[in-house]
């Protein structure tokens, strides 16, 4: 049987990124830069006063200067008076710097005064050349390259595109992931179960977990489990890039979904993974018009589903989308308790984990199995145990897999 890491590079020697296109700007968040992108003009345009206050001569005031007001400058105009010995330009932030002035002083450290038609103004701090001035190119200079192909936009991002022109700009597409449950037993979370019956959790904890992972997710709903039905669906599913079957994967009777995913032409890459939970993991590809599709088929016991979907699908999500490693981030930490693991598999335990002045432990939690998803609600983290039955002590260090959460 495969172990996870050679599970995680099978699905990544499949998962490449998609094509680029062209995309509006405000739809570019999360998205992945497909090209350099350089400015269109400098930044500032103009040499600009970063403050509001009045433009001076450096050399030809002193402080407590009187100056006569010649111009006043909102941001947006453009000056037309030289500031000459003696007089002085009132600026607002943002706005260009007139001829003739080589410091801004900000209008706190002045007071104004009558006189002439704008009035005069005293100067109440020292001026020194250069002061309160953001030089035209300061930021950038047309033509310099500011963001490259491959940056992950955030908003500080599309801020930066914004100013540069870039309404439209190339990106990776976000991946289209269809979820398809599967399970006679289920019912949607609407409705009240009945005998024999359990609420569909898989569904919409796992379309929002490939939307968190940025992918646009078609929901298909659940699916019984007879061949046709299912044939049907997965058809539906293979229409998006990423196929995320829940339910039917493993040894039962009904569990039909590997036999319709390959009836449906999505050839096998591996099935069972060396794990605790989520060993019946299923993964396969099917070759599409432009690239292959790829096609997951998670255990149906809510953890299992949601680990397998953090070790397997997470990073696949990433590679369609463009990103580096998208992997959950692993560390080091020190279990707060002793703990016997004695799974036959490397056990990815639900767990918290804690920052303790700098120092990170890690408290696996009492957690019933795979079925129990109450548990992993408390857990931000996976705790990994090797196989075997093993008596762990409290501060001994083991691995642990962050799981995205807020807290
Ligand atoms: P399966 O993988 O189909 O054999 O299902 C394994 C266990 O997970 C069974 O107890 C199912 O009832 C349960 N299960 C399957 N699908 C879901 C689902 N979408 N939501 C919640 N539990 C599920
Ligand atoms: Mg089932």
């Amino acid at each position: 049987m495969l172990s996870v890491d050679e599970a995680v590079q099978h699905v990544l020697k499949h998962a490449r990124a998609g094509a680029a296109v062209m995309c509006p700007l405000r739809e570019a968040l999360g998205l992945v830069l497909a090209e350099d992108v350089a400015a269109d003009i400098d930044s500032p345009p103009y040499d600009k006063s970063v403050v509001d206050g009045y433009a001076v001569i450096a050399a030809e005031v002193a402080e407590q200067a009187e100056l006569t007001v010649i111009e006043e400058i909102a941001a947006g105009a453009i000056p037309l008076e030289r500031v000459v010995a003696g007089t002085a330009t009132r600026i607002m932030t943002g706005a260009p710097i007139p001829s003739g002035a080589d410091a801004v002083i900000m209008v706190e450290q002045t007071e104004s005064l009558e006189g002439g038609p704008l009035g005069r103004v005293r100067l109440d701090g020292a001026v020194k050349a250069g002061q309160n001035i953001m030089r035209r190119a300061a930021s950038m200079a047309r033509g310099q390259k500011v963001l490259p192909a491959g940056r992950m936009l955030s908003p500080i991002e599309i801020g930066l595109l914004a100013e540069v022109g870039q309404a439209q700009l190339r990106a990776i597409p976000r991946p289209t992931v269809a979820v398809l449950v599967t399970g006679n037993e289920l019912v949607k979370a609407s409705q009240s179960p009945g005998p024999g019956q359990i609420r569909n959790s898989n569904g919409p904890m796992l379309a929002a977990a490939a939307e968190a992972a940025g992918a646009t997710v078609v929901e298909l709903g659940i699916g019984r489990d007879n061949r046709a039905e299912l044939g049907e669906l997965v058809g539906e599913g293979l229409k998006a890039d990423m196929l995320i079957v829940s339910g039917g994967v493993s040894a039962g009777r009904y569990d039909l979904v590997p036999e319709v995913l390959q009836q449906s032409g999505v050839r096998q890459v591996f099935h069972k993974v060396h794990l605790k939970p989520g060993k019946p993991v299923w993964f396969g590809t099917k070759a599409g018009a432009a690239d292959e599709k790829l096609v997951f088929g998670l255990p149906g016991n809510p953890v299992s589903s949601l680990v397998c979907f953090e070790l397997f699908v997470r990073p696949a999500i990433g590679r369609l989308a463009g990103r580096g490693d998208t992997a959950l981030s692993e560390l080091e930490a020190r279990l707060t308790i002793d703990h016997v693991s004695r799974g036959d598999r490397p056990t990815y335990h639900p767990a918290r984990l804690t920052s303790d002045h700098g120092q990170q432990r890690v408290e696996p939690l009492r957690w019933q199995g795979s079925g129990d998803l109450r548990t992993l609600a408390e857990a931000n983290s996976l705790a990994c145990f090797p196989p075997g039955e093993r008596a762990f002590r409290a501060g001994e260090a083991i691995r642990v897999l962050r799981l995205p959460r807020a807290d």
